[in-house]
């Protein structure tokens, strides 16, 4: 924890990720009183050394992207409180946000949670997270170029991800809990004509294996009941996202997959609340379009606060 913190502050931001921290900076930079809350500085990005496609940066650390991030929130203002935020309440003309480390007040807030990954579970995936397990096929399939890796995953993700993944791989196994998949059938029946791909149906991983690297994988076919062991150097699990945003969805109208529903200028149903990045209905989940999105909603959140201060606004920068 940062300190105690007090006051109403003109923006809460929920999420220290790029969108998160993109919105602190340019909220900052508008001398809007700004708090960021969140689990952790960096957010998904921070389980990932191999960013290639962030623009303007060669170094590819997630974590290093991140801290920069961070340095540059701070030096314009922005305060960083880690904690986990259980409730955003509409309190008259502001917004209560009540977290396990105290409640704060806001006249803004601005959603940037993320989507996390789902997981399956298992022992060995915590511990090659990131080093040989990867959530992410259109981030870190050239890393797969000329190794045998593992998808896992019967939907759409997962398929195109076998695609994509079979002009860098040597083999790859697609691993899927059933024998029918989610996936549109056009993309499946490409991916089975493909000689570098194996389907193993039925069929769970129960553990991931190695030293220092992914070695092995150990599945288990759920028909038959058989456990054997596959070499693999990367799994790339694609088994769907989840949002964790039941503290603000009494709030805010919602999609299907549980994202906060907003329109170009970062704007939700609810007047004063605003949303950035992974969190939302955006189809696209990089680290570039959340850092633009977070942007998008701080000079929204500042448009909002200063109309309400019956002050103009922000002038759209080409008119
Ligand atoms: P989905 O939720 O569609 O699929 C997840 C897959 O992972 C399912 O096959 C599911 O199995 C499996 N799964 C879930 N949990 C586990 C687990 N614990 N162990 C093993 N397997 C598990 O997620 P996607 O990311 O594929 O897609 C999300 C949405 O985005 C979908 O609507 C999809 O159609 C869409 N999408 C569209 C694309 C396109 O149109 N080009 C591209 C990519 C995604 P089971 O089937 O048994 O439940």
């Amino acid at each position: 924890m940062d300190g105690k913190k007090d006051g109403t502050y003109d923006v809460i931001i929920i999420g220290g990720g790029p969108a998160g921290l993109t919105a602190a900076i340019y909220a900052g930079r508008r001398l809007l009183k700004t708090l960021v809350i969140s689990l952790n500085i960096g957010g998904q990005a921070l389980l990932t050394e191999q960013i290639e496609n962030y623009p303007g940066y060669l170094d590819k650390s997630g974590p290093k992207l991140m801290k920069i991030f961070e340095t540059q929130a701070r030096s314009f203002g922005a305060e960083i409180l880690i904690g986990y935020v259980q409730k955003v309440e509409k309190t008259g003309e502001n917004f209560k946000v009540i977290t396990n480390v105290g409640e704060f007040e806001a006249k803004a807030i601005i959603v940037a949670a993320g989507k996390i990954p789902r997981r399956l579970n298992v022992p060995g995936e915590e511990k090659f997270l990131g080093r040989g397990i990867s959530t992410c096929v259109t981030c870190d399939a050239p890393f797969a170029k000329n190794k045998i890796v593992a998808v896992i995953g019967g939907g759409n993700s997962a398929v195109e991800g076998v695609e994509v993944l079979s002009k860098f791989a040597k083999k790859i196994y697609l691993i899927h809990r059933k024998e029918e998949f989610r996936a549109d059938e056009i993309t499946l029946e490409r991916i089975k004509k493909l000689e570098n791909v194996e389907l193993v149906l039925n069929s769970v991983v129960i553990e991931f294996i190695g030293e220092k690297k992914l070695e092995k994988i150990k599945i288990q076919n759920l028909k038959s009941g058989e456990i054997k062991e596959l070499e693999v150097q990367m799994v790339f699990l694609e088994i769907g996202h989840e949002s964790k945003i039941d503290f603000v969805k009494h709030l805010v109208k919602t999609n299907e997959f549980n994202e906060i529903i907003t329109n170009k200028l970062g704007e939700t149903s609810c007047e004063g609340i605003f949303a950035a990045g992974d969190v939302t209905d955006c189809a696209y989940k990089q680290l570039v379009i959340a850092a633009g999105e977070g942007a998008i909603a701080a000079l929204s959140a500042y448009n909002y606060l200063a109309r309400k201060a019956g002050k103009e606004g922000l002038k759209v920068d080409w008119k």
